[in-house]
């Protein structure tokens, strides 16, 4: 073979979707025909958000930019039997897509990520993926072959979605190690110890969530989920009503615990309660609320947790934390909820980027309502990613995931791809458009 054609089948690599934003990752790594997609986040949300979901939908999707263009994956595509899909944890912008995925595509994730997402497939957050044939887990520190040539491995790191990971991909030419997304507090020793053992690479492809200009001089002591958040719910005097996204199931356990603390008796949806039981949280101060609209097989599948009514709710009020999730925001109605504290914790909507945010504090503000956000970053702060970045020691990093990528300076090479474009490993010369 002459060095010309080794080099043209060698490894390559190509962004999706990620890039200059924090919606969506999506890159896929090839060498021959072997291909390895790490992660298939939403890659932007449409009026319906994460509602949206019927399958006929996705051409339409791609022509506004929702679904990216990637071939042999999706359901309405002709199959690419080589294709497999890692997911590197559960939040939305890193497994958004994975509804459109076609059936016979593999898709594996860290075990802990695999537990939670059959309890989300359960309570129907995560439709239209076959989670018995098609999900698989894979071990930590175990390096797996997807494929003839490409191997994963994955290790677990912090971030505010259990079973996070980070993995180390590699081929007969390269090794790419991408961090997911990482959070750094002083106990997060997972992320911490990352470099030692993933270190060295070719490539890392590292997450860019904090790294903006306002945040690069200063190094904020984050403290702990429990320990801010906790005094911060005792503070409050009035009654709470809060949301919160299922996929941070330690945020679960501090408010059940902080509530505790406070004496109040803590009124869950039927589907977060089923979460909370999946994951033991159940406390004699927790209830679930009857809902005859809710999905009465969830209901029935929640037996460690006391019921309420409403108007046993309505009679209590003083005394009650009530979730309230958006989308079941009409429930407040029927509640004397006017001075109580609306506690935003990272439910959806999560911020101004989302249209029905707005609409949100519209509600929020008819109902007389004091609104507090009360959340920890899920995040490294800047410095904390230059640190890693440092300290992981590629030869070249490529910061992703993040308004402005291009802060981030890798100790050696650092390479900011363009969306769309194949790019020749590790030479990262452009192969195509
Ligand atoms: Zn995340």
């Amino acid at each position: 073979m002459t060095e010309n054609t080794i080099e043209n089948s060698g490894t390559t690599i190509q962004f999706y979707a990620g890039l200059k934003t924090i919606g969506g990752t999506i890159f896929e790594v090839k060498y021959k025909e072997e291909r390895f997609i790490a992660d298939f986040g939403m890659v932007f949300q449409n009026k319906e958000g994460v509602q949206a979901r019927p399958q006929a939908m996705i051409s339409e999707l791609q022509a506004i930019g929702v679904i990216p263009k990637i071939s042999g994956v999706l359901k309405t595509d002709e199959v690419d039997k080589n294709a497999t899909i890692a997911i590197s944890h559960l939040h939305l912008d890193h497994i958004g897509l994975l509804q459109y995925v076609h059936p016979d595509i593999s898709i594996i994730m860290s075990e802990d990520s695999k537990t939670l997402y059959e309890h989300l497939h359960t309570i129907g957050e995560e439709p239209n993926v076959d989670v018995e044939r098609q999900v698989k887990s894979v071990p930590y520190y175990q390096p797996i072959l997807v494929s003839e040539n490409i191997q994963v491995e994955f290790f677990p790191v912090n971030h505010d979605a259990i079973g996070a990971a980070a993995m180390r991909i590699t081929t007969p030419d390269t090794t790419i190690v991408y961090s997911g997304d990482v959070r750094l507090h002083e106990t997060d020793l997972d992320t911490a110890n990352l470099p030692n053992i993933a270190g060295s690479p070719d490539i890392l492809i590292i997450e860019t969530t904090n790294v903006q200009e306002e945040f690069l001089d200063s190094n904020p002591v984050i403290q702990s989920e429990a320990d801010k958040l906790i005094p911060d719910l005792l503070e409050i005097e009035s009654p709470i009503v809060f949301n919160i996204y299922h996929r941070n199931v330690k945020r679960l356990e501090i408010l059940i615990e902080a509530a505790r603390q406070k004496k109040r008796m803590i009124v869950f949806e039927p589907d977060t309660a089923y979460i909370v039981q999946a994951f033991n949280l159940e406390a004699p101060h927790v209830r679930y609320l009857i809902d005859e609209q809710a999905n009465s097989n969830i209901s029935v599948q929640i037996q460690k947790i006391q019921s309420i009514t409403i108007d046993e709710v309505r009679d209590n009020f003083s005394s009650v934390w009530f979730q309230s999730s958006y989308h079941h925001i009409r429930a407040l109605l029927d509640l004397p909820v006017k001075g109580a504290t609306y506690v935003h914790s990272n439910g959806v909507p999560l911020g101004s980027f989302d249209p029905t945010y707005a609409e949100l504090l519209e509600w929020i503000d008819k109902l007389g309502m004091e609104f507090v956000v009360l959340g920890v970053s899920g995040h490294a702060t800047a410095t904390q990613i230059k640190w890693l970045a440092d300290a992981m020691k590629a030869k070249v990093t490529i910061p992703l995931h993040g308004f402005t990528p291009e802060l981030l300076k890798g100790p050696n090479q650092t390479f900011l791809p363009e969306k769309g474009v194949t790019y020749q490993l590790p030479t990262l010369n452009k192969m195509s458009q």
